[in-house]
């Protein structure tokens, strides 16, 4: 039956890249108000979609934010369902210039798809969506159960789906989730993914004096915030990497001695890797973890921006009365954000330094996640791999957060397998996005060989 539909995906193959332009042209950017109808557009396109392939239930489901797409198709009382989640809001684009060619035009060069939301995420749902039409069409009818969730904001906090996970745990039942959001180690190797971590991301208002100062009439005396928030921030983690706050530090399990050793020997070279894609010789961080933890288990305290006072042109002696700072943690598995951020904040007002007022505001946060290699979704997801690929997965965990996989595991007790089609360069929050046409094909035909191998007897 298995190979009748991987035909289908090749017969098709040219109609479902001009399917996925056509959604890749509706920037639906979810961090932009003035987009929303064009995320509703991208839900539309999304719903239509689920309604053609031939699922029985397919509804939009209104949210406070943006809308989620929902589907089922549950005709076999005897065989598992599986939660398929993705999301159809993309990153926005900017710097427009650096696009060789417009975010929302997509193109086509050597054999990859360029566009905003190519690979994140509108490729990788189109590759699932392609996998169950082929199956609906030559069999008349999907192998399994599938429940389709489909949300419009992952790339602002998701809150929406959150609270629908949270409301509807009886609608949602199943027994695994798929996520294709993920990239591969290349084009050659496949890659599962075991862990993730969670993230707290954070705002820090620091105030000084009541309005902005002449730095000749006032300095020397005068409260600065933004030296305030760079003092604070060094406190927070220092330049060896190091983070202060000893009740996160404290709160971290020992990891499995079987990942320790895989950290600490580098089989795959991905140290080498990690330095080749930032385009640096030097790894900073905690050095008393090898890089692979560093990035995959071990949390992080980044400042993603600082804003204050003057950076016009020109010269101007002001003394600012506040300044503001974005500050994320990515946090392990195991670590409850709210727990978190009560340290995080704590730690904050302990090191502000003398004479500022701060304020600590929590934007958003996500719990990570542990999914066992053996649970026998995720072996089935490993010989679908192998089949398209030849080679087996490798297993590893991700530095990344997807707080709905999270969601998944903690709400709905899913396996959750995390099985992505990017390639490591597709630069998928960057200019110039693109997803290969060759992996979309062969996302398709593993994710088709995947749903006939979760059919029982
Ligand atoms: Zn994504």
């Amino acid at each position: 039956m298995t190979d009748t539909v991987l035909t289908y995906l090749q017969d098709h193959h040219d109609r479902f890249v001009q399917e996925l332009t056509s959604w890749l042209r509706i920037p639906s950017v979810s961090t932009f108000a003035e987009q929303a109808q064009e995320v509703r557009r991208a839900a539309a396109w999304a719903q239509e979609k689920l309604v053609a392939i031939g699922f029985p239930t397919v509804e939009t489901i209104a949210t406070a934010g943006h809308p989620l797409v929902y589907a089922e198709w549950l005709s076999h009382p005897d065989q598992p369902t599986l939660l398929v989640y993705g999301h159809y809001d993309v990153q926005p684009a900017e710097p427009l210039d650096e696009w060789l060619s417009p975010p929302f035009e997509p193109a086509i060069r050597d054999d990859n798809l360029y566009a905003r939301g190519a690979v994140d995420d509108k490729g990788q749902v189109m590759l699932v969506l392609a996998a169950l039409e082929a199956w609906s069409r030559t069999l008349g009818g999907l192998p399994i159960n599938v429940k389709v969730l489909l949300e419009g904001e992952e790339e602002t906090g998701g809150e929406a789906i959150e609270a629908y996970v949270r409301a509807n745990p009886v609608r949602l039942e199943a027994d695994a989730a798929l996520i294709c959001d993920t990239h591969m180690l290349s084009e050659r190797q496949p890659l599962l993914i075991t862990g993730l971590r969670g993230v707290l991301y954070t705002e820090i208002a620091m105030h000084g004096a009541q309005r902005d100062l002449h730095s000749g009439s006032f300095g020397g005396v005068a409260p600065n915030p933004v030296h305030a928030l760079c003092v604070l921030i060094d406190r927070l983690k220092g330049a060896d990497g190091v983070i202060h706050i000893p009740e996160l530090l404290a709160a971290l399990a020992p990891p499995p001695e079987a990942e320790k050793r895989f950290w600490e020997e580098d089989p795959l070279h991905l140290e080498e890797l990690l330095r080749r894609e930032m385009g640096v010789d030097e790894l900073v961080g905690d050095a008393a973890y090898p890089p692979l933890e560093r990035i995959w288990a071990r949390p992080t305290l980044e400042v993603h921006g600082i804003r204050g006072g003057f950076t016009g042109q020109g010269a101007k002696t002001v003394i600012p009365a506040e300044a503001l700072a974005k500050v994320s943690l990515r946090l392990p598995a195991g670590l409850q954000p709210d727990e978190v951020f009560a340290w995080f904040e704590t730690a904050v007002r302990r090191h502000t330094p003398a004479g500022h007022r701060v304020e600590v505001t929590r934007l958003n946060a996500g719990e990570g996640l542990l999914v066992s290699p053996d649970n026998p979704f995720i072996r089935a997801a490993a010989s679908a791999l192998e089949a398209t690929y030849g080679v087996e997965p490798a297993f590893m965990r991700e530095g990344g957060s997807i707080p709905v996989a999270a969601l998944f595991d903690q709400v709905l007790q899913l396996p959750v397998v995390l099985m992505g089609f990017g390639l490591p360069d597709d630069g998928p929050h960057a200019p110039n996005e693109k997803f290969s046409l060759a992996q979309f094909a062969r996302g398709m035909a593993t994710v088709a060989d995947f749903l006939g191998r979760l059919q029982r007897g």
